[in-house]
C-alpha cells in the first residue's frame, strides 16, 4: 500500500487559534478561577475548593486540546491503493464533546462524516479525530459542521462530503429555556453530496437507520 502526504492549501479559516505568545500563565489562569468561584458565592480557600482551580485548568487543557491540533495534518496522510473501491465512506455516530462559545458550558452530540473518494482515502479514524480537532474547541455547531466538511474537500479533494451533527446543548437544557430534550441538528453537503440526490439520499439512510435519526428529504 503506497502512502502520501497531501500538500495542504492555502489556509482558510479553518483555524481559530490565537497567537500562543499572548497565553496567560497558568497561574494567571488559576486565579481567573478562584475570581469565579468567589463571583459565585463560594469561598475558594475552603478546603474543598483549595484545588479547584488547578483541576479546572487541567481539565481545560483537554476541553480545549483542538487549539494544539492541525485538522489539515490529521488527515495528511493519503492511500491510493483500494482496489478500485469508488463508493461511499462513512463513519457514523462519532461521539463527541464540545464547548459553546457563547455560554462555555458542553455540547454533547454525534457526527456522521462521509465521503466519496476521487482516489485517495484516508484512515477512517481520521475521520473521528478531526471531529475531536473541531470539536475541542469554543465552537458554535454550525460552524464546527462547515470546518469538518470543508477541511475534508480541501485536504482530500473527494467528489463529495456529507457531514450530519446533532448534539445537545447544555446551555438550552440547564439554563435559558431548559429544554432538556432538545436536540440541534446541522448538515454540510458537498459536491454529489449536494448535486446528486441518489448520493445524499444513500448517506441519509446510512446514517438513520443505526441512530434512529432521520433527516427529512429536502
Ligand atoms: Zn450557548
Amino acid at each position: 500500500m503506497s502512502a502520501t502526504r497531501n500538500s495542504p492549501n492555502a489556509s482558510s479559516d479553518i483555524d481559530d487559534q490565537t497567537d500562543h505568545a499572548d497565553r496567560p500563565s497558568r497561574e494567571e489562569a488559576e486565579a481567573a478561577v478562584r475570581v469565579l468561584i468567589r463571583w459565585a458565592g463560594d469561598d475558594p480557600a475552603r478546603e474543598g475548593l483549595v484545588d479547584t482551580p488547578s483541576r479546572v485548568i487541567r481539565s481545560y487543557e483537554e476541553f480545549f486540546a483542538g487549539y494544539a491540533q492541525d485538522p489539515r495534518e490529521i488527515l495528511a496522510r493519503t492511500f491510493s491503493e483500494v482496489q478500485g473501491y469508488d463508493e461511499m465512506i462513512v463513519l457514523k455516530d462519532i461521539r463527541f464533546e464540545s464547548y459553546c462559545e457563547h455560554h462555555m458550558v458542553p455540547i454533547i452530540g454525534r457526527a456522521h462524516v462521509a465521503y466519496l473518494p476521487r482516489e485517495r482515502v484516508v484512515g477512517i479514524s481520521k475521520l473521528a479525530r478531526l471531529v475531536d480537532a473541531f470539536a475541542k474547541r469554543l465552537q458554535i455547531q454550525e460552524k464546527m459542521t462547515a470546518q469538518i466538511a470543508d477541511t475534508l474537500e480541501e485536504v482530500l479533494q473527494p467528489l463529495g462530503v456529507g457531514v450530519i451533527l446533532e448534539a445537545n446543548h447544555q446551555c438550552m437544557s440547564t439554563r435559558g429555556v431548559h429544554k432538556a430534550g432538545a436536540s440541534m441538528v446541522t448538515s454540510r453537503m458537498l459536491g454529489t453530496f449536494r448535486d446528486d440526490p441518489s448520493t445524499r439520499r444513500e448517506f441519509l439512510s446510512i446514517v438513520g437507520h443505526s441512530s434512529g435519526f432521520s433527516v427529512s428529504n429536502s
